[in-house]
């Protein structure tokens, strides 16, 4: 299906879209509903497995201790040590409460209602539940200062509403709500204007529109849902934000809010959220248009969105222009990486689109995983597609906080329901027992995807139920094989660019899969008339192992690399520990294997060479 042809047939599920911004003041809104819908799956076993769980036994505990008790000290002994100290809290319980919902752990369950309790008890009478001493908070400074008060409630709204989302307590609504009321106190209607509290032309706090509307959603109190559209206002009366406003004109993601990378795509997520809760298409088209633009202009083949400091932006964590692309000097913020992967997951949810879940997945297994210690208490700040060494420390840092959470959003959305029918975002190793609906199916798929581009599912227990099951290509990948019971059958993508079999389904069903993964180069032509290529094989990111301090060695120097397939100048070399891929630059003794595992303390991955 053409792309105009899905927007409007995505529009025409919004029932009574207004042309005006704001539609509450005049009759019920329209909950537009997601078409996939996550089912709960567990996964065991393989890299997705490991590092999750690497995460749940080691950082999350981590976390509740450290730096003598960080995550609630400034809350219970105001004012906290560090500006924006407050936001860890609102992050972890939204990664443990995704932990507990696999793990059913006793004592994760505890603390997380102790934590829950400990963050209740610390808020103020009027509401107030950030860290600043009293003259500091954001109800108490002059109209035009700044902080990152504002920034605190956005997470701990979030962090709240969706521990409360599956352990249900009037309490936690209450304090939430007081929260937002004295937000509205502050920055409604005829108050002061949000965004110049805010940093960056006040971008960092209009994030808080998404735990706004989510409170909208959770309590239906209209209130919430008009300050929301408020923000939107402010936002694009703002002349250096003004969000909505650039991304409906298609302008590039790096001027809004001096195109601040993680605080620009966590207000696209607000942006998402008001589209669901209103059917007003103009929210949507703003975020359809950011993630074209960041997906086209502003990754690299990591998946990593990368910054760069421009005279025409603030500093490395905003989107620098495609022509200022540098991968030694540009940077992925872990929050990028999670903000975008989170962005992808909620376009699955609404679309039911292939390519967000390919997206989604890219970042994960190349990005997110590489800022991840394989010992599982460090993580890394920033990273780049070129470094030497990988600068992982077990601070408590905004991007330690927010890398958990895009593990569990993404392992949480490895089957869903769509259409009648049951489709794998993901084809890593996973268990589910389906809804009745489906018969109560026990489903299993095996394999060592991603490593390995071949899989089976396999029907534990089934009872002719007749219902569609579907799966999509891996990134980069073709589908070269698909036999049901050993038979091999034929088939053609959807509209959403999965692939559907539908049957009657028994007990012993069994469907094997085979991938083949291509191997690309990506080209990258800056103004500055360097020239570089990368390449990728399948859903991987291949980079060389660099020695600290190493000398580099450009082995495409003076070659017209464009010329040629990237098979020409890569050959296959043998696996590492027999799964990993790996392949050598031809005429050289240089191996390129997947960027995640390509770095430690003491090296760091190539994965753009010059030519
Ligand atoms: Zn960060």
């Amino acid at each position: 299906m053409k792309k105009g042809m899905w927007f409007a047939m995505l529009v025409g599920l919004a029932v009574g879209v207004a042309p005006a911004n704001r539609v509450s003041a005049q009759k019920t809104p329209e909950r537009v509903p997601g078409v996939w819908r996550p089912l709960p799956s567990a996964q065991e076993e393989g890299l997705l497995a490991e590092r999750v769980a690497l995460w749940r036994k080691e950082r999350l505990w981590h976390m509740v201790d450290a730096q003598n008790g960080y995550l609630l000290s400034g809350f219970e002994s105001r004012p906290g040590s560090h500006p924006w100290q407050g936001e860890h809290v609102g992050k972890w319980l939204h990664a443990a409460t995704l932990a507990y919902e696999q793990t059913r752990d006793e004592k994760l369950a505890k603390t997380l209602h102790e934590t829950v309790e400990r963050l209740l008890a610390a808020q103020e009478p009027n509401g107030y539940l950030g860290t600043y001493a009293e003259n500091k908070r954001f109800y108490t400074v002059p109209a035009d200062g700044k902080g990152w008060d504002v920034w605190t409630h956005r997470y701990n709204l979030y962090g709240l509403l969706a521990y409360e989302r599956f352990h249900p307590d009037d309490r936690v609504v209450k304090a939430c709500e007081r929260m937002a009321d004295l937000l509205i106190a502050t920055f409604g209607e005829g108050k002061a204007d949000l965004t110049k509290y805010g940093t960056r032309k006040g971008i960092s706090s209009t994030t808080l529109l998404e735990s706004i509307v989510m409170l909208y959603e959770r309590t239906q109190d209209r209130k919430y849902l008009g300050f929301a559209e408020h923000i939107v206002e402010c936002s694009e009366n703002a002349p250096g934000l003004r969000l909505m406003g650039a991304m409906l004109k298609k302008e590039a993601v790096s001027g809004p809010g001096e195109g601040k990378a993680y605080q620009l795509m966590a207000n696209l997520l607000g942006y998402l959220l008001l589209y669901k809760n209103t059917g007003n298409a103009r929210y949507l088209k703003t975020v359809l248009n950011g993630w074209e633009n960041i997906q086209a202009d502003h990754l690299y083949v990591t998946g990593g969105p990368w910054g760069r400091r421009m005279s025409y932006n603030a500093n490395q964590e905003c989107f620098a222009l495609p022509k200022d692309f540098a991968p030694g000097d540009a940077v992925v913020e872990t929050c990028s990486t999670t903000t975008w992967i989170q962005l992808n997951l909620h376009l699955l949810e609404l679309t039911g689109q292939a390519r967000y879940a390919a997206e989604a997945e890219r970042a994960v297994f190349n990005a997110l995983m590489a800022a991840q210690h394989r010992e599982g208490i460090d993580w890394c700040y920033y990273t780049k597609a070129n470094q030497d060494y990988r600068p992982f420390a077990d601070k408590i840092t905004c991007c330690a906080s927010s890398g958990p959470r895009a593990l569990e959003m993404f392992s949480r959305c490895m089957i869903g329901e769509v259409d009648g029918g049951i489709s794998l975002a993901s084809l890593v190793p996973c268990s589910a027992i389906l809804p009745e609906s489906f018969g109560k199916a026990k489903i299993k798929v095996t394999g060592n995807y991603p490593f390995r581009p071949g899989i089976e599912i396999r029907f534990e227990e089934a009872n002719d139920k007749n219902f569609g099951l579907e799966f999509r290509d891996p990134a980069d990948a073709r589908l070269t094989s698909a036999r049901i019971n050993g038979e091999g059958i034929a088939l053609t993508k959807n509209d959403r660019g999965f692939y559907r079999i539908c049957r009657a389904w028994k007990t012993g069903d069994e469907i094997a899969l085979e991938f083949e993964y291509l191997l690309k180069s990506h080209i990258e032509t800056p103004k500055d008339g360097q020239r570089w290529v990368a390449f990728t094989y399948g859903p991987w990111a291949l980079a060389q192992t660099m020695d600290k301090g190493a000398v580099v060695v450009e082995p495409f120097a003076g070659k017209d690399v464009p010329s040629k397939a990237a098979s020409e100048w890569l050959e296959p070399y043998p696996p590492q520990e027999e799964t990993v891929p790996r392949f050598r630059i031809k005429s050289t003794k240089i191996l390129l294997g997947p960027f995640y595992c390509a770095g430690t303390e003491k090296t760091g991955p190539r994965t753009y060479f010059k030519f």
